[in-house]
């Protein structure tokens, strides 16, 4: 009998009807969200139309992949075997767009964030799912670069 394999990673499904497109735009290297074709406004969580003008056929545009911390919160109780704990959950206000483009990431560990905190998201490639379709997952990460000039102390 052979070992048990490694503990690998849980990967997302990529093949979803609502979220194939930016998990495709992700393995080109785009943090991109669904755009109205129509109004122009953003449709994010993703949906067939537009929930502002009711048009359909919205489109995948790229976004900055930039934000700040909008809230988080650091998990300690872990529900999942390939989750290990501890591990910050933020949710990110992308920059450039109105209220309403807010993203979830997940960093590993305790990592000292608060709102306002400047983020940038990049590209972790996973590999190919059971049926050759590449993975890749956004990831967002503390920009070091600018955490610096972040505001401070106003959640605390
Ligand atoms: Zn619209």
């Amino acid at each position: 009998m052979s070992a048990p394999a490694a503990v690998e990673r849980l990967l997302p499904t990529v093949i979803d009807r609502a979220s194939r497109g930016f998990f495709d735009e992700a393995a080109e290297g785009r943090l991109s969200v669904l755009t109205c074709t129509s109004c122009g406004r953003r449709i994010h969580l993703p949906r067939p139309r537009c929930v502002y003008c009711g048009a359909t056929g919205p489109v995948w545009q790229p976004v900055a992949r930039t934000g700040t911390v909008y809230a988080h919160t650091v998990v300690e109780h872990q529900v999942h075997p390939l989750f290990p704990v501890p591990y910050t959950v933020v949710v990110v206000d992308v920059d450039g767009e109105e209220a309403g483009v807010r993203m979830i990431g997940n960093l590993p560990g305790r990592v000292d964030v608060r709102a306002g905190t400047p983020v940038v998201c990049d590209f972790e490639d996973l590999g190919h799912d059971a049926h050759g379709n590449p993975v890749v997952l956004p990831v967002w990460r503390v920009d070091t670069e600018h955490a610096a000039a972040a505001p401070s102390g106003q959640d605390q």
